[in-house]
């Protein structure tokens, strides 16, 4: 199939043709002609799959067909809510894209920065809000946003959502929707919750359910290092020497670890900047755009940090420690070879890590192959459950003595003034 064939108006046909869009993906395919159609949809489908288009396009086209552009000020006619800030500026930027020949106005809200350029924004009018909850309802509390006039209602990522503790917020914001609505409904996965929150809104709605999460991981080729922890930074630069690899979104299981490897690439002249909870949203948005504008070779993300971030053509996801869950693994690696595209993702070892890939294969049905390149091969052995046990405790002993002392130094030094 092709976009010809979904019955799409010229303005938006155009603005897909300059994005270079020809096939639409299956959840497009599949969700396009339901929303135009004005039913309700229940998609399963995550980030990665083209829902964002999915959803956008019919909004686009309803609202061109209702001729909203001429109206003297825009109202809000449909919202979009989604659970993260870059999730929610990612989509907008969709809109912006899709929507460039239409004269359809979009902005997007978020916490954490502060709202008077959102206000002002509102204020002019627009017809597609994407928002994160927390500022939608503290800015609808406060006047500045009219929810009466919206006759579609997009929520996206619901499953995260629930993990980010925003249910609550979820249910009060349906509660101040007009119940005659057309309302979407995304979500990777469907716990009970999710499920019951689905069927309390949605109305004879069509399920589309596109691409399992382990099956997102048969487009990525996948590569194993096995080395051992005191190599992994060398290991590192060794693979970063392949200099096709320009644009790498290398993973950190933690903050710490995360600032760690950025101080040690650009030490080596690599340049590096950090993504992770606790940098600030001007600092997030600054790594990611001189990621995606090229100025770094590496963004380095934790999982948290990393969720909903959309860079159109990675091609390198690299893991510098194997996740403990293996579904985190396939989504760390559906970061790149996305809506079709190839893309390859390789994988850092050490010893304790290797019961974590046997896992990892078993989820995606195959064997990841194994880099004969490497010079710093693992030799150490994964270390018995009784070494483990007596690794910890002399860590946490040292851990206490570190604090201890730093005690009797504040302590001192308190004395002394
Ligand atoms: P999404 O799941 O909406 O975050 O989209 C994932 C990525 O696929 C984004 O980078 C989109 O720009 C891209 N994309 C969406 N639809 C298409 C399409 N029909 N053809 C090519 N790329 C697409």
């Amino acid at each position: 199939m092709q976009f010809s064939d979904l019955n799409l108006i010229k303005p938006i046909s155009r603005a897909l043709q300059d994005k270079n869009y020809t096939k639409p993906t299956p959840i497009q395919e599949k969700a396009i002609p339901v929303a135009l159609s004005n039913k309700d949809i229940l998609g399963i489908a995550q980030t990665g799959t083209g829902k964002t288009a999915a959803f956008s396009i019919p909004i686009i086209q309803k609202l061109y067909k209702q001729r909203c552009a001429f109206d003297k000020v825009a109202q809000i006619k449909a919202l979009i809510v989604t659970p993260t800030r870059e999730l929610a500026i990612q989509i907008d930027e969709n809109i912006s894209a899709y929507a460039k020949y239409t004269r359809i106005k979009n902005t997007v809200i978020f916490g954490g920065v502060k709202q008077n350029p959102q206000v002002e924004i509102l204020k002019k009018g627009v017809h597609i809000l994407v928002a994160t909850p927390g500022r939608l309802l503290d800015l609808q509390n406060q006047g500045f946003i009219d929810l009466n006039q919206i006759n579609t209602f997009v929520l996206d990522e619901a499953d995260r959502m629930l993990d980010m503790g925003f249910i609550h917020d979820i249910r009060k914001l349906i509660k101040l929707l007009p119940t005659e609505k057309q309302t979407l409904f995304f979500s990777a996965t469907m716990p009970p919750k999710i499920a019951e929150l689905s069927a309390k809104i949605l109305r004879k709605p069509t399920k589309i359910e596109v691409t399992p999460t382990s099956t997102a991981a048969e487009t990525v080729q996948q590569y194993i290092y096995y080395t051992n922890k005191k190599s992994k930074n060398d290991l590192l630069l060794h693979i970063l020497d392949n200099k096709e690899m320009q644009q790498v979104l290398l993973f950190s299981r933690t903050k710490h670890g995360a600032d760690k490897i950025v101080k040690r690439l650009k030490s080596k002249k690599i340049a590096a900047l950090a993504i992770h909870g606790n940098k600030s949203q001007n600092q997030r948005q600054k790594a990611l755009g001189d990621f995606k504008a090229g100025k770094i070779r590496i963004l380095v993300a934790t999982d948290i940090a990393a969720r909903g971030i959309d860079i159109d053509k990675l091609k390198f996801v690299i893991n510098y420690d194997i996740p403990n869950e293996a579904e985190t693994y396939v989504h760390r690696i559906g970061r790149s070879g996305r809506a079709g595209e190839s893309g390859t993702a390789i994988s850092i070892a050490e010893p304790e890590e290797n019961a974590y890939v046997k896992d990892i294969e078993k989820l995606i049905k195959k064997r990841l192959i194994v880099e004969k390149d490497n010079p710093f091969p693992q030799t150490d052995k994964p270390m018995t459950a009784q070494e483990k046990k007596e690794f910890n405790k002399e860590k946490q002993r040292k851990k206490q003595e570190f604090f201890a002392n730093r005690k009797k130094k504040l302590l001192a030094k308190n004395r002394r003034k």
